[in-house]
């Protein structure tokens, strides 16, 4: 990747550097999963003004140590999905459980049909989310679709959606502590959804399913097909930071060919 980062710390000092998001050498957040072999879990998916990760964490539950698969859950039928998936949207509206709330202008909740083919990742709110509610508007917004077109992917099918919900006051970074508290939202999601397939995009949305896995970098991770409860996870590159480093695309296109094959759409 470069010449001065040899070692995998290095690497992570610097692909957080180049994500905007900072870089705390603390122990991350245990992790919430076991790694599960059996696939088949659908049912029927820089801004400036960085902050220091300085306050103290927001009040919340540790994750459970062990989760079952997706696909092992008992199945939601079509209406009982959907007003799960309103009692979710409810609930990140009127969330306060950390300090990205303070601010914000809405709180974006995730869009996309159930059992989706995909269910990509992204990691905090832009501008525009914060203003219009909705996920991936603005500039990365049309990234995004354009990728979707260019993996032969439908729109209807894929969901989208964030690991933090809310945009802190200028854009500041999200802290660990608080990608942690939004993580009960993307799990609830996670089970009313139950994608074919996930698709991380950056470090941050990694760092909320497989924290263990964001603690060796993205640049060391990306590229390999992971697991979350029995779903396929690969992670790669975030929207933003592909945005800013242009060079970078290619190498997300190439671990974004590996979910195509995964899917037979090559
Ligand atoms: S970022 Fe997530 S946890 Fe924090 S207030 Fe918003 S919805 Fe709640």
């Amino acid at each position: 990747m470069n010449n001065e980062a040899k070692t995998p710390l290095q690497l992570q000092k610097k692909l957080l550097k180049g994500l905007g998001f900072g870089f705390v050498e603390a122990p991350m957040a245990s992790p919430s999963v076991t790694s599960v072999k059996p696939a088949g879990n659908r049912v029927n998916p820089a801004p400036t003004g960085r902050a220091k990760r300085s306050a103290p964490p927001p009040s919340n539950a540790p994750r459970p140590s062990v989760l079952p698969p997706l696909n092992s859950l008992p199945p939601l039928g079509e209406e009982e999905a959907r007003a799960e998936l309103e009692k979710l949207r409810a609930g990140i509206t009127t969330c306060r459980a950390c300090d990205l709330s303070v601010g914000r202008h809405h709180a974006v909740t995730g869009e996309g049909p159930v059992g989706a083919t995909i269910f990509f990742l992204c990691e905090a709110p832009e501008e525009e989310d914060d203003r219009s509610g909705h996920v991936l508007q603005g500039k990365l917004g049309e990234m995004f679709w354009k990728i979707v077109a260019a993996m032969k992917l439908d729109r209807e099918e894929v969901y989208r959606t964030l690991a933090t919900r809310c945009r802190g006051i200028k854009g500041r970074v999200p802290r660990r502590s608080e990608v942690e508290a939004c993580h009960p939202h993307l799990r609830r999601e996670m089970e009313i959804i139950r994608p074919g397939m996930i698709v991380c995009l950056g470090e941050f949305a990694l760092e909320s399913l497989l924290p263990e896995e964001a603690t060796k970098g993205m640049q060391r991770v990306r590229g390999k097909m992971l697991e979350y409860r029995g779903v396929p996870l690969m992670p790669t590159f975030g929207l933003d930071y592909m945005h800013r480093n242009p060079t970078k695309k290619r190498d997300a296109w190439r671990d974004l060919q590996v979910v195509m094959g995964h899917l037979g759409r090559k």
